[in-house]
């Protein structure tokens, strides 16, 4: 279609312009070049129309190597300097990106099908994850530990060398940075390997940020591009790798940390979700439906953070899901390249088909839809892509497939409460754990609630608020580890105990030694 042709026009520019070349492109960023993959050739699919985009090649073993062995030699180099310098450093990278926001969000809104408004302010988080974890760089002291005073111990926060990244296609840029920005910040070389759909904004973030401030050393950061299957185990089974870092789905999570764990190399799995929201009656209740609206619909749901279970206590129960299902029908659904566009299509056709027909399984076993379930009145003609209405239902009961599983996509389900008690049970009768909220004017209750959730994040009459500042990551099927905050930091160190005899004679220890 002609929408299809502009889309393809635009995107052939857009990496014409960052030098990319426009056919096949350059998809790997590897010891500071643009390299081609050499691998199987993958197509991808515009969001906004399902038709075929652009292609490019999957990259195998060799540039596997390739770039874990520039990691090594870069993160050699990244080590020789200063802490200082290195945090200096960081900062000049961010220079790298000056002029090119613009063209980097249009890229990201194109290929991944997101409005070009949240790509903009996710090129926004890529800048402030870099300066907060430059930051870091000079003030990674370790502890003095009060042993007996026959030794001196203290504990050094060792980088651990190369680490290997994987993450996914709902937010490419914001997961490429917050990953990143921690891992050089601690002392490491990194190989990314972004998801196969959304394979090119990684690609220049890392150019722009390598070359353009001149700041960090070539072959600092890769990113590899490719499936799952073949440069993601190639990257997980590389022996160079010593930490992975993963975000994406509990299903390839599994398969990271088993990866993992056949060569005892540790992993953080940033997961999915399924994020209750609960709206007690006493709540403002302008204020909880703007928010349940704002945190299940933004990125046509797919988000890991969605609230996508809507927990109401039932004297209000009607009021919020009718008000609640008035709002959707205002959201301005429509081209991902639209100003005015609010949400966008899906992402891929595996998600659509996904989210489609985990509807028609909750219709089938006895949920009501109050809107949507279908796609979306008043699109263009020729845009036939993967969009699908801002959808709520009711009458769902927790044990459905909808009120359990993570459907990342715009579909809220409502459920009813009567107390207090009630409301956490049903909250945490799910295997996720990564965020909830609650909303309430008693600012007891608020507490009292949000401290009973078995969730890694919780907001009070709040949603999405979210910092590089603040320790983030889940509970259960959302993962292990934590990523943003010193936390974050953290993950990309290992502790090491350092202990200095300080007695007039030595005494070593036959056995345990004595004094604790
Ligand atoms: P996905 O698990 O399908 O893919 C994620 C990444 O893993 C991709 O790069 C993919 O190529 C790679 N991969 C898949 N199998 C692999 C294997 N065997 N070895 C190595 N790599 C492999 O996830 P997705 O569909 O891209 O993303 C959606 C999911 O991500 C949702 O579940 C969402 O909740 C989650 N997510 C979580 C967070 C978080 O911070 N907790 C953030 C964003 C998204």
């Amino acid at each position: 279609t002609s929408l299809n042709q502009l889309a393809r026009e635009r995107l052939a520019e857009l990496l014409e312009g960052f030098g990319l070349a426009a056919d096949t492109p350059l998809s790997n960023w590897i010891d500071g070049g643009l390299v081609a993959g050499d691998g199987e050739q993958i197509t991808l699919t515009n969001p906004a129309t399902g038709e075929a985009l652009v292609s490019y090649h999957d990259a195998g073993a060799t540039l596997i190597e390739r770039a874990t062995q520039a990691a090594t030699r870069g993160q050699r180099e990244w080590m020789a300097l200063t802490a200082s310098e290195r945090g200096r450093r960081m900062h000049a990278a961010l220079r790298g990106l000056e002029g090119h926001e613009e063209a980097l969000a249009q890229l990201e809104s194109v290929v991944a099908g997101k409005p070009i408004r949240d790509c903009r302010a996710e090129v926004g988080k890529v800048r402030e994850m870099f300066e907060y974890y430059a930051g870091w760089c000079d003030k990674q002291h370790g502890e003095v530990i009060p042993v007996p005073t026959s030794h001196l111990n203290y504990v050094r926060h060792v980088p651990y060398g190369v680490v290997g990244q994987i993450t996914p296609w709902n937010a490419p840029m914001f997961t490429c940075a917050w990953q990143l920005a921690p891992a050089i910040a601690a002392g490491n070389g990194a190989v990314l390997k972004p998801s196969e759909l959304t394979p090119f904004s990684s690609v220049v973030i890392a150019m722009l940020l390598e070359t353009g401030g001149q700041g960090l050393p070539k072959g600092l950061i890769n990113i590899v591009n490719g499936l799952g299957k073949t440069t993601g185990a190639a990257l997980t089974d590389h022996p160079t790798i010593s930490k992975l870092v993963f975000v994406g789905s509990p299903q390839s999570g599994r398969m990271i940390a088993e990866a993992g764990a056949r060569r005892l190399v540790p992993s953080v799995l940033e997961l999915g979700g399924k994020s209750a929201n609960i709206v007690f009656a006493d709540a403002k209740l302008d204020e909880a439906v703007a928010g349940a609206q704002a945190a299940i619909f933004a990125a046509a749901g797919q988000s890991c953070v969605a609230g996508s279970r809507l927990l109401i206590e039932r004297s209000v129960f009607e009021q919020v899901t009718t008000r609640l299902a008035r709002a959707a029908e205002q959201i301005e659904v429509g081209l991902p390249s639209e100003e005015a566009t609010r949400m966008g299509p899906l992402q891929n056709s595996r998600q659509f088909d996904q989210v489609m027909r985990m509807i028609d399984a909750a219709v089938a076993a006895g949920a009501r839809l109050l809107t949507g379930g279908k796609r979306p009145a008043g699109l263009p003609e020729e845009a036939q892509g993967y969009f699908i209405a801002p959808t709520v239902l009711v009458d769902v009961t927790p044990d459905m497939e909808i009120a359990q599983q993570e459907v990342f996509g715009p579909v809220l389900v409502a459920m009813g409460f009567d107390d207090e008690a009630e409301a956490i049970r049903l909250a945490n009768e799910t295997r996720f754990g990564l965020a909830g909220a609650v909303w309430s004017q008693d600012v007891a209750r608020a507490h009292r609630v949000a401290g009973q959730l078995r969730a890694g994040t919780v907001w009070i009459n709040s949603y999405k608020a979210i910092s590089v500042m603040s320790p983030f990551g889940g509970f259960g099927d959302s993962g292990f580890g934590r990523s943003s905050g010193l936390e974050g930091l953290r993950e990309y160190t290992v502790p090491q105990s350092v202990w200095v005899e300080t007695a007039t004679q030595a005494s070593v220890a036959f056995g345990y030694g004595s004094g604790v």
